[in-house]
């Protein structure tokens, strides 16, 4: 069995919508108290009033950017506030507008980089001094399969941000293993959010035919590997990466698929 995590405390950027929202509703069943962070109010609120129902721990919202370093020191300062520390962080927010490469413009590539990249970097920086103090800190990056595995006209930039997440983490979790900070990704590959209903029946159906298990994830899955790698039985698991994609990622040409 792992050892519960009851009264530990989360905190998920991006965590009002989709993959962040799936990640913050897992840990509430398991009873951590849970921070999440986004830009906007109003969708934090329903958020939160959705998500308070699920766990004995409670769930708190901040209003805040992570591309700017400041917003990503008051949400640890709000975790440390509410909940007297943080054991976890699950830095998932993250922007990904689709554009052509040869249309890209600095502006659209500072966009995705300021949040996916920057945003990670520093929204750890600023929990590590709580996590250190948590004596089992946590660190889980929402990455994809898009970037680090695969590749998709329209994300050049997207892909890039998404394998610099894991450049980052190979990093930090040697400079953080001292800290007994572990920090670790999960890649999803096709996860049904509301961003991917924006998408079209056509991408959501050409998408499942590319999938050995013909359907897409579900938000709480990605919350499940995040959930193992939060436990105290994942303590000497640091610089990994999970891959939760119902074999996307495995077929080596359509043919694979023929008959599946
Ligand atoms: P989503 O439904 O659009 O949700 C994104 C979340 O991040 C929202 O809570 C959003 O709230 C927040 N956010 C965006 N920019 C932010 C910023 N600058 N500061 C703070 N919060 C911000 O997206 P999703 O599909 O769940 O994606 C979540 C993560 O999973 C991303 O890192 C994405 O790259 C990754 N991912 C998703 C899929 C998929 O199939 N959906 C696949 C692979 C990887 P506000 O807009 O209010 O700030």
């Amino acid at each position: 069995m792992f050892t519960p995590l009851n009264g530990r405390s989360v905190v998920v950027t991006g965590g009002s919508k989709g993959i962040g929202k799936g990640i913050a509703r897992v840990f509430a069943r398991a009873g951590a108290d849970v921070l999440i962070a986004a830009r906007d109010e109003a969708t934090l609120a329903t958020a939160a009033a959705d998500l308070g129902t699920e766990g004995a721990g409670r769930v708190e919202t901040v209003a805040a950017d992570v591309s700017k370093v400041a917003d990503c020191r008051r949400i640890a300062a709000t975790a440390v506030d509410r909940f007297g520390g943080i054991d976890v962080l699950c830095a998932n927010a993250g922007v990904f507008p689709d554009k052509a490469f040869t249309e890209l413009t600095e502006a659209d590539v500072d966009e995705v980089f300021d949040c996916n990249v920057k945003g990670t970097m520093f929204s750890v920086q600023a929990c590590l001094a709580a996590l250190e103090a948590s004596g089992r800190g946590r660190v889980i990056i929402t990455s994809s399969i898009t970037g680090p595995i695969t590749g998709f006209p329209g994300w050049a930039h997207y892909g890039a941000s998404k394998a610099a997440q894991l450049g980052f983490l190979r990093t930090a979790a040697i400079e953080l293993a001292p800290k007994r900070v572990t920090v670790n990704a999960v890649l999803p590959g096709n996860i049904a959010t509301e961003g991917l209903a924006d998408m079209g029946p056509e991408y959501r159906a050409g998408m499942e035919a590319a999938i050995p298990q013909h359907r897409l994830g579900e938000v709480e899955d990605i919350g499940y590997a995040a959930l193992y790698l939060a436990t105290d039985e994942a303590a000497y698991v640091t610089g990994q990466t999970i891959v939760v994609d119902g074999g996307q990622v495995l077929p080596e040409s359509p043919a694979a698929l023929e008959g599946i």
